[in-house]
């Protein structure tokens, strides 16, 4: 299938403030909405963007997909589960906005807590490349 091909780069500082935000919500989810670049069978991410009105609690954290409807550099969503399990729920694929749906699981460490599906459920590799000097710092106040 040629879908599966689709794989997802995401630069290691990206990834580390995904699990520095998902620490310190836990053990609420907490959600980011991914912004980045699809070229060929890739997609980069290369920014975190705050979701407004973004409501975290014990179930899945909702946002309002109609803010952004017109914004084409965001390329999917990521939330934490705090049970460790990075498999979507039926609730996460309902609520699937953009290409990606990315999940980082408990304990939140290393290359292994985190996975990507596409619309249909179906996995993609994850490849976590070099640091690209991301600035976390307008995002850590509200994390
Ligand atoms: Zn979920």
């Amino acid at each position: 299938m040629a879908a599966s091909s689709l794989h997802v780069e995401v630069p290691e500082d990206i990834l580390d403030t995904i699990y520095a935000g998902a620490k310190q919500l836990y053990p609420r989810e907490s959600f980011l909405l991914l912004r980045g670049k699809k070229s060929k069978n890739v997609i980069k991410v290369t920014d975190l963007v705050l979701a407004p009105f973004a409501v975290h609690g014990n179930g899945f954290a909702h946002f309002n997909p109609y803010m952004f409807s017109g914004d084409f550099t965001l390329v999917g969503t990521v939330h934490s589960h705090p049970s460790g399990n990075i498999s979507p729920s039926h609730v996460d694929m309902n609520y699937f906005f953009g290409r990606i749906l990315m999940i980082v699981g408990y304990p939140f460490e290393g290359r292994t807590c985190v996975a990507a599906y596409d619309s249909n459920a179906d996995k993609l590799r994850v490849e976590v490349t070099d640091a690209i000097g991301f600035d976390s710092t307008e995002h850590s106040d509200e994390l």
